[in-house]
């Protein structure tokens, strides 16, 4: 996968035609309220969309009710070929997808096309192989009060309401939909209104695929759909990724029917720096981490814990990556910061930039050159001099906004590492592995990265505790998130 500089330019104006939603393996229109789609990049409107009715949320469920019976039913092979063929579909119109990304959130094109597209076909192909697993767990002889054996096999919990948050629209309704189907679960997506337009085009290559109608339904609409669908008596687990503001309404809404939930939210993710570390090494690697898809990713290591003797070379070497931060036009292959979302949220970044330089906090390192005239952008900037209580250091930003604070010794380092709400995700630089593992099994956080990586694969389980949500995606835990053990015993 790699583009010309002519498919780029053909790809620049793509829209996806599609704005039906997808029900029972039907194309339908949507009958409720409908709203503009804009590129963040040029302000412009990209589409006008229609959201779902709630009668069309529960036709959804229903279709989804209908088809579990079925789906749950087939062999794990016929559903690893059913899901491949999905994937196949995702591998032929890649272009269209990742045309239809850049342009509703934003994200620059190279980013775009490997954490997203290739990433989302990888990730799917392993859930469709995962989906032929046996996962009966065959238990010895218990003798109370009389001779008996037991297996424990699984089965699927049912339809599964899944709603998605904006930053990486086929990512995040992957890692659910490839779960719950793997599991036997059937699905109705809803992503967010800001970024729909991906989602109605995977509904399109859902309709086109193998798997049976009703496997995977998607509906649009904004917070009051996403009430509807969670608190649905017709949904058996909800599975969101978004805010933890919102994800707490989530948890309610779904405990009006006892449903259980998995919860993906946000972070406020350590990247430590231990003393002995040759910090020129990775600095580039480092800043040009925390600050891709403009910070907005919920594992953004926008925290910086600096050892003390390291800080001036730390801002020295880091001067070299802010001087490679590229923000601009997400279809300029160079770029490497897009736009934010929307203006009120390039205002709320730019208004804790505001109250930390307020504070008394500092811009120790910025990009200063003049932003496009057009776009919601902002300039990234790593700000210091604050306390570790400020809330440009204890709340997720969700911007090109990175903090960075000294400590003087590695218990200061993992205490002021485990010191916010949320329990995401981590990075430890550290001069050898086995001081890098000792630091990171110290550390409450779904996921530690040491030396670099930064990669999230598919049999390893992602998500956090805390404020960063309840619960794992992908991986075995991310599909067992879907399944109901159940015990199995007889007499012998
Ligand atoms: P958001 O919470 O504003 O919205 C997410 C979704 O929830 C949208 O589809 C929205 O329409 C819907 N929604 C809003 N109110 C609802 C309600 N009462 N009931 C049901 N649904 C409702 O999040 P966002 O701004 O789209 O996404 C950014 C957030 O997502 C960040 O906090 C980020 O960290 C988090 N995130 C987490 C992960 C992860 O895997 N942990 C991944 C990506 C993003």
């Amino acid at each position: 996968m790699s583009l010309s500089a002519e498919r780029i330019a053909a790809l620049r104006d793509y829209v996806p035609r599609e704005r039906n939603l997808t029900i029972g393996g039907r194309a339908v229109e949507p009958a409720g309220e409908r709203w503009d789609v804009y590129n963040p990049a040029t302000e412009e409107v990209l589409a006008t969309v229609g959201g779902a009715t709630t009668e069309q949320v529960d036709e959804a469920i229903r279709a989804a009710r209908a088809a579990f019976g079925t789906w749950s039913a087939m062999s794990g092979e016929e559903r690893c070929a059913a899901m491949n063929s999905l994937a196949d579909l995702l591998e032929e119109r890649w272009e269209e997808l990742l045309a239809s990304i850049v342009n509703e959130v934003g994200t620059p094109v190279s980013l775009a096309e490997f954490l997203q597209v290739k990433m989302g076909i990888g990730h799917l192909r392993w859930f469709a192989e995962a989906a032929k697993k046996d996962r009966t767990v065959h238990l010895g002889p218990y003798d109370v009060p009389v001779p008996t054996k037991s297996d424990v096999d699984h089965y699927p919990v049912g339809v599964v309401a899944a709603i998605t948050g904006y930053n990486y629209p086929l990512n995040l309704a992957g890692f659910k939909y490839g779960a719950a189907l793997a599991a036997g679960c059937t699905v109705v997506l809803l992503p967010s209104p800001r970024t729909p337009l991906t989602t109605l085009l995977l509904g399109e290559l859902v309709r086109e695929s193998n798997l049976p109608d009703g496997v995977i339904n998607v509906v649009t609409g904004g917070a009051d759909i996403g009430q509807y669908l969670s608190s649905h008596p017709g949904v058996d687990k909800v599975s969101f990724t978004g805010s933890d503001a919102v994800g707490a309404k989530i948890m309610a809404q779904a405990a009006t029917n006892l449903n259980d939930v998995v919860l993906e939210l946000g972070g406020k993710s350590a990247n430590i720096v231990l003393p002995g570390c040759d910090v020129e090494s990775f600095s580039v690697d480092m800043h040009l981490r925390w600050s891709r898809n403009a910070g907005q990713g919920c594992a953004a290591l926008a925290r910086l814990l600096v050892h003390e003797d390291l800080y001036d070379r730390f801002l020295e070497s880091g001067a070299e990556a802010f001087n490679q931060m590229k923000v601009g036009d997400p279809w300029d292959p160079a770029t490497n910061i897009g736009p934010l979302i929307r203006p009120d949220h390039r205002d709320r970044v730019n208004g804790f930039i505001t109250e930390a330089l307020e504070q008394g906090g500092k811009a120790l390192l910025q990009v200063d050159t003049p932003l496009p005239e057009k776009g919601w952008y902002v300039n990234p900037v790593l700000l210091g001099n604050l306390p570790h209580s400020a809330r440009a250091v204890q709340e997720e930003i969700f911007g090109p906004v990175a903090v960075v604070l000294p400590f003087k010794d590695t218990d200061e380092a993992i205490r002021l590492a485990n010191d916010t709400a949320y329990g995401l995700a981590a990075n430890v630089w550290a001069p050898d592995l086995a001081e890098g593992r000792r630091v990171a099994e110290q550390l409450r956080a779904g996921t530690v990265w040491i030396n670099g990586g930064g990669a999230m694969r598919p049999d390893a389980p992602f998500g956090g505790s805390g404020r960063s949500g309840v619960g794992r995606e992908l991986g075995e835990w991310g599909i067992r998130e879907f399944l109901e053990p159940r015990h199995i015993q007889w007499a012998v």
